[in-house]
Order: C-alpha cells, then sequence, then structure tokens
C-alpha cells in the first residue's frame, strides 16, 4: 500500500500550547507542548486530573477554541474543516438535548442540519443504544443514562470518522456507567470510527482503549502514553484479568509520578 492510499490519522498534534486570558489581565497556562496521535479508527483515551487541560484539548481538536501555539490537524485538515464537513460527533458530560423534540428527532438533529435524511440510519442507531421504544419520548421523561444514550445516537448518526467524547458517562450513576462503556465498546465495534475519549476513570480507560495518554496537572502536559495489550471485543470478563490490572496499574503509576491520583 502506498502512503497515498492509507487513511490521514484521525489527530495529529504537536507542541500544542494553550493560554486562557483572566478577568484580571493574567493569563491561565492550561496546556503546554502537548503531543496527541489518534490513528485512524482508533481509540484512545486521555486521562488527567481535574483541570488539566482535557476538556480544552477535546475543544481544539473540534475546531471549538482557536489554535494557538503548535500544531492541530484533524483528518488531515485543520479542526474546524472536519466540524464543516460533518465529519466529527461530539459527546458531552451534559447530553445537550433540544427538549421540545423527542427522542427520534434529537437524534435525526445533524441529518436536518445537513439537509440530509436517513430514516433507516435513526431508527438502527435508536436500536442500537437500546432506546428504540422512546422515539417518541421527550428527553424530560428520559432518565439520566438514557439521555446520554440519545446524545451518543445523535453523535454517530451522520457517519462521523472522529468520535469526541468528554467524560460523557461522568455524570451517570455506577451501574448505567458500566452498561454505558460495554455499549460503547460493541458500537465502537461495528462503527470502526476513531474515538478520543476524556476521562478521569483509569478502569473506564484501559477497558475502552487501545492507547492511554496520561497528562500531568495543569499545566496539562504528557506524562505518559501507555498501550494497552487486551484483546478485542473487550467486554466485562476483561476486569480482573492480569493484564487488565497490569496496564491499570501503569496508568495509575503514571499519574502519581506528578503527586496526583485518580478514579
Ligand atoms: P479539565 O477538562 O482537564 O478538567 P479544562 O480544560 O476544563 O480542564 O481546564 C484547564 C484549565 O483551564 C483549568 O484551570 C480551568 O480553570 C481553565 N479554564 C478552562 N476554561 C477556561 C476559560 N474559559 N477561561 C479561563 N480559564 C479556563
Ligand atoms: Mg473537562
Amino acid at each position: 500500500m502506498t502512503s497515498s492510499t492509507l487513511p490521514a490519522p484521525a489527530v495529529a498534534a504537536r507542541g500544542v500550547t494553550y493560554r486562557y486570558a483572566e478577568a484580571d489581565g493574567r493569563t491561565l497556562l492550561a496546556l503546554d507542548g502537548v503531543d496527541l496521535a489518534v490513528g485512524a479508527g482508533e481509540f484512545v483515551s486521555v486521562v488527567g486530573p481535574s483541570g488539566c487541560g482535557k476538556s480544552t484539548l477535546l475543544r481544539l481538536v473540534a475546531g471549538l477554541l482557536p489554535s494557538q501555539g503548535g500544531e492541530v490537524s484533524v483528518l488531515g485538515g485543520a479542526p474546524g474543516e472536519a466540524q464543516r464537513a460533518h465529519a466529527l460527533g461530539l459527546v458531552a458530560q451534559e447530553p445537550g438535548l433540544l427538549p421540545w423534540r423527542d427522542v427520534a428527532a434529537n437524534v435525526r438533529l445533524p441529518l436536518d442540519v445537513m439537509r440530509a435524511g436517513d430514516p433507516e440510519r435513526v431508527r438502527a442507531l435508536l436500536d442500537q443504544v437500546g432506546i428504540a421504544e422512546f422515539a417518541g419520548y421527550r428527553p424530560a421523561a428520559l432518565s439520566g443514562g438514557m439521555r446520554q444514550r440519545v446524545a451518543l445516537a445523535r453523535a454517530l448518526v451522520h457517519r462521523p470518522r472522529l468520535l469526541l467524547m468528554d467524560e460523557p458517562f461522568g455524570a451517570l450513576d455506577e451501574l448505567s456507567r458500566e452498561a454505558m462503556r460495554l455499549e460503547l465498546l460493541r458500537i465502537w465495534e461495528q462503527e470502526r470510527i476513531a474515538v478520543l475519549f476524556v476521562t478521569h476513570s483509569v478502569v473506564e480507560a484501559v477497558l475502552l482503549s487501545d492507547r492511554v495518554v496520561v497528562m500531568s496537572g495543569r499545566p496539562g502536559r504528557v506524562r505518559a502514553v501507555i498501550d494497552v495489550p487486551l484483546p478485542r471485543p473487550r467486554g466485562e470478563a476483561q476486569g480482573p484479568s492480569a493484564a487488565f490490572v497490569a496496564t491499570a496499574a501503569a496508568v495509575r503509576a503514571a499519574l502519581r509520578s506528578d503527586g496526583v491520583g485518580a478514579a
């Protein structure tokens, strides 16, 4: 295969620096020289303590924040281009559903924006995330876990090539969170798109990812990049395996080398 037939990496970031302007005129260095690589179809997690710049990094990749320093390439172009080409899907901690639209109409939203219709795709996704029977419900009538399922279906409906997830299960109770992790794994096996997943849960990062990027406390720097040598498909059985425990321990050690802990 020649290089021209290889798909562009989903994310290639080098030396990314980002500084916020504070109200008092000072600046806050959030990211300091961060490198990040997500290959086509790869699942990469970013773990780090609260405030280390994980969301900032994700927003830069999404094109929601302007690049200040370093290089960020998304699907072979500038971050904003990928966004405009509808090649990105985004799931945040809050589902952000439109309260006046029912479940099916919320999932359909990206297609409506693109003036595209694909009722079959909407139905299939509702089915995949286990909310087909609630298609006609408004978000207010759903549990937190179900709303986040709607948000996941909406993020995937237009067949993006890169899914960005920012602590998507952080607001859920432990049981819903475990169910959603397994569901996401199953869906990812089918869709085979690249995922950049931000979390502060070591267990979640190891269960889901091909690679875990461990960040330091503020300003965010990459402490370590740890490969996850677990076979796929993965499921609940992964929990107690020796490889799982060893990988989680390596991630925790990298986090601790900074003097910080994580869940
Ligand atoms: P994380 O997602 O890892 O918790 P964030 O990327 O949200 O971290 O934030 C990184 C740092 O930047 C934090 O110290 C946060 O307070 C600061 N920060 C985030 N957004 C803003 C903003 N809009 N203005 C000023 N500071 C911000
Ligand atoms: Mg955050």
